[in-house]
């Protein structure tokens, strides 16, 4: 079963998707790429769920969906190193071991790209 939040978010993206499917007044929709960030809150497996369950009745039905996973950089303000932090909220920093990370990316959760027919 998908969860709640992926529910919501995907409800969001097929609005979106719908939108912008009559702006160009295409048919179809062929593929739907989001961008979800290993620290977005969300499970890629949940969104797959709920977007099976949800696209069925509307113009993105048959479409492929694509999600790209965004890894979790985080820059430590202490020593300026870069680091790709492992799944959790902590980020410790592998070079000085200081925990003043600052994260720079991992928390996107975005509609990327949509290709129609
Ligand atoms: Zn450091």
């Amino acid at each position: 079963m998908p969860r709640m939040h992926e529910v919501g978010i995907m409800e969001s993206a097929l609005d979106a998707v719908r939108r912008e499917a009559q702006a160009q007044h295409a048919q179809r929709v062929e593929r739907i790429v989001l961008r979800v960030g290993a620290i977005s809150g969300v499970e890629p497996e949940s969104l797959r769920f709920a977007f099976d369950a949800l696209a069925r009745d509307t113009i993105a039905a048959g479409a492929r969906l694509d999600i790209e996973n965004v890894p979790a950089r985080v820059h430590c303000r202490s020593c300026a190193e870069d680091f790709v932090a492992a799944r959790g909220f902590i980020f410790r920093c592998p070079r000085c071991g200081d925990f003043s990370g600052e994260v720079r990316a991992g928390r996107e959760l975005e509609l990327s790209r949509i290709e129609f027919t």
